[in-house]
């Protein structure tokens, strides 16, 4: 017998390649969308941080501009003709301008010729030592070219100093002129006159090197929307923070706009794998079904051929009286019945089978003796058993109680497992079991034989339609695929269920339970 070979479902199948592709074009789009959507963010991002940064940039210009050309104002005024001159004018100077804390005049042995400052005299003078024993040797005027202007911006003792020092030539030889600018006021009122007309849309911060805020509220943002740089020439112990008003807002919204690009990009392509493999799933449950049906009908047409053209060939063998003797007619004429009887029970099978896919399958229940059923199907098989030179036996416990059940039903069901014992499990000179007992609410019907058993992966399976045992398939063995769940559906129908058990390699048991309560 020939029987169709089951499909794999084909992981090469065009279907298969046409889900894989389209699966791959959708991780494609959506790494393609969600990269557009991080680079638009991302130039847009871009576009702030390079407005902030210009604007930083110039801040910090303007801010060193203020000072240096404040410094340049100052220098210019110095003139050392006359000393006492020099001392009123700068005292007066000094005194209007709260830009400047002190000027020291040098001369080219660096000793201090004039000290002018605006600081009481006990902080004068210990400006005066600090400046002659610790700021002169940092301030390196031997390195100092004629005319130069310099920096020098440092703490000392915990208080910053600002530095602005010039070397000058005159025809007395090299002097140096350094202003000490006055930091709290450059803080307090340089800063603010410059920062006051940006810090309306913008966030700005000055701090020293090791973090101290010195004006404003330090933006502790690690964003990119965040200018930070230090001052080049005058204050270049400090930096400068700017950003704009909103940048707190702008950073989240960033990472929430990312985070949503993401998910919803994500979710879109799961949305579509998950479709795809839906799909998949499917067509594979579809193309294993019609392979199935397909095998179904080439078997049953197989089934019906078989004994058709066995009936034939005997009948004509009668017909024809082409036989030895009596006792091989008799023969003959038995073989017809029995591929009669077997034509007649697959066309039950067939015929139950097309009523229950309909739905149409409802059962006549009626109390009864289930025993007497088990003993009927028992003679019923007698025939077909000895000729497979197998014993059929029943085992059946006494004072078992009525239960409502189908007869007919229950005949065919019982037809069917042994008709299964004796083609997959029995060998010649062994037996068949049929048990009833009771167990419990319910009675247990029971065929066993000592056959090879069924796979433990396989016992769910078998009560599938059309399924056939892989053991079987490919090799000539009668049948259809329909027998166990026919059994299935007739222990359901009885409120009961059926389960196949045994060992692999010594025998099958199937089991069927009917409740007792519904007598
Ligand atoms: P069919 O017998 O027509 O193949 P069934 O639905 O009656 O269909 O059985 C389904 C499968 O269960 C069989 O193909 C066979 O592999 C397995 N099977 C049924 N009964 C037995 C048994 N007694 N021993 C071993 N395998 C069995």
């Amino acid at each position: 017998m020939r029987l169709a070979q089951s499909s794999r479902g084909g992981w090469f199948s065009p279907l298969f390649l046409m889900i894989t592709v389209i699966m791959a074009a959708a991780l494609g789009l959506g790494y393609y969308s969600y990269h557009s959507a991080v680079q638009l963010a991302e130039s847009s991002e871009r576009s702030v941080e390079s407005s902030n940064r210009a604007l930083g940039l110039k801040l910090i210009d303007r801010i060193e501009k203020v000072i240096i050309d404040g410094d340049r104002t100052f220098f210019r005024l110095v003139r050392l003709d006359d000393p006492k001159e020099f001392k009123e004018l700068w005292r007066r100077i000094v005194r209007v301008s709260p830009a400047v804390e002190s000027v020291v005049v040098l001369d080219e042995r660096y000793e201090v010729v004039h000290l002018v400052t605006r600081l009481d005299p006990h902080r004068s003078r210990s400006f005066r030592r600090r400046f002659v024993n610790r700021i002169l040797p940092d301030m390196e005027l031997d390195k100092l070219p004629p005319n130069q202007h310099r920096h020098l911006h440092k703490e000392y003792d915990g208080r910053f100093y600002l530095l602005s020092y010039i070397r000058r030539q005159s025809d007395e030889g090299d002097y140096y002129i350094a202003l000490s600018v006055n930091i709290p006021y450059v803080i307090r009122d340089t800063f603010r006159a410059e920062f006051k007309e940006l810090e309306e849309t913008n966030r700005i911060a000055v701090m020293d090197e090791v973090g101290r805020v010195l004006y404003g509220q330090r933006i502790a943002l690690p964003s990119r929307l965040v200018f930070e740089e230090r001052f080049p020439t005058t204050l270049y112990k400090w930096r400068l923070q700017l950003a704009p008003g909103q940048v707190t807002s702008l950073a989240r919204g960033a990472r929430v706009r990312r985070l949503t690009d993401l998910v919803l990009v994500g979710s879109g392509v799961g949305v579509i794998w998950l479709g795809m493999l839906v799909l998949f799933v499917a067509a594979r449950k579809e193309r294993r079904a019609n392979q199935l049906k397909s095998d179904f009908i080439s078997n049953v047409s197989h089934e019906l051929k078989t004994p058709l053209s066995l009936i034939r060939m005997f009948g004509e063998l009668i017909a024809l009286q082409r036989f030895a003797d009596a006792e091989t007619g008799k023969e003959y004429a038995e073989i017809i019945t029995r591929e009669s009887d077997r034509l007649t029970a697959l066309i039950d099978n067939v015929l139950d089978f097309a009523r229950i896919e309909r739905g149409k399958a409802d059962y006549d229940m009626e109390l009864g003796d289930l025993s007497r059923v088990a003993e009927r199907v028992c003679e019923l098989s007698h025939y077909r058993a000895e000729q497979a030179g197998v014993t059929l036996r029943t085992e059946v416990e006494s004072g078992l109680p009525e239960v409502a059940f189908d007869e007919s039903a229950m005949t065919l069901l019982l037809l069917n497992l042994i008709e299964n014992s004796l083609k997959y499990g029995a060998s010649q000179g062994e037996q068949v079991v049929i048990g009833l007992r009771r167990e419990g609410d319910e009675l247990r019907l029971s065929v066993s034989d000592s056959g090879p058993g069924i796979p433990p992966e396989e016992r769910k399976r078998i009560f599938e339609r059309f399924y056939r045992g892989a053991s079987i398939r490919g090799r000539s063995q009668r049948g259809t695929g329909i027998g166990l769940s026919l059994v299935k559906h007739i222990a359901e129908g009885h409120g009961g269920t059926v389960r196949a058990g045994g060992e692999l390699g010594k025998g099958a048991v199937f089991e069927v339970s009917i409740p007792i309560e519904r007598a």
